[in-house]
């Protein structure tokens, strides 16, 4: 089932330029409603069920049924980010609750390198060799079509 928004909960992101969950869906179907300041989803079949939306929405507005290979059919999923981990609070349909926490990143926030260290650009654009290649791949020349 798609993500949609509970309404009491959303504050449309106290009126920023942009809401998160507007800045995070990668199919951009998150739209905000200023008249009633609520966000919704406004293509629901396009909805890839990735979770983006629920994870990033700061008062836990979103909600997207969970999937049955990891929680059982009815089940209620809400996740918690912190800086280093996300908690995934499980209310099954018998009321019982389950936490799970798991650590998000091994490197402190605001200091992974993008490019791993690499050079993040390849000075011929028609090149066949991806960028970071062949340096990467541990390879002194990645063999292509001449
Ligand atoms: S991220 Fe949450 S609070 Fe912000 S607009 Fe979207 S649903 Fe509302
Ligand atoms: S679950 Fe993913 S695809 Fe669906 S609205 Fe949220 S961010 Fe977009």
């Amino acid at each position: 089932m798609p993500s949609y928004v509970i309404p009491d909960k959303c504050d449309g992101c106290k009126a920023l330029d942009k809401t998160a969950c507007q800045y995070i869906c990668p199919n951009d179907l998150m739209v905000l409603d200023k008249g009633k300041m609520k966000a919704y989803n406004q293509e629901p079949e396009m909805c890839w069920e990735c979770y983006s939306c629920v994870k990033i929405c700061p008062v836990q507005a979103i909600e997207v049924r969970g999937y049955a290979d990891f929680v059982p059919m009815g089940a209620n999923v809400t996740p918690m980010r912190s800086t280093d981990s996300i908690m995934w609070t499980v209310k099954f349909r018998n009321g019982i609750l389950k936490r799970f926490k798991f650590p998000i990143r091994t490197t402190e926030e605001g200091k992974a390198q993008p490019s791993g260290g690499y050079a993040t650009a390849h000075a011929d654009l028609n090149s066949e060799v991806l960028a970071q290649e062949p340096e990467a791949l541990n390879m002194n020349e990645v063999y292509t079509i001449k």
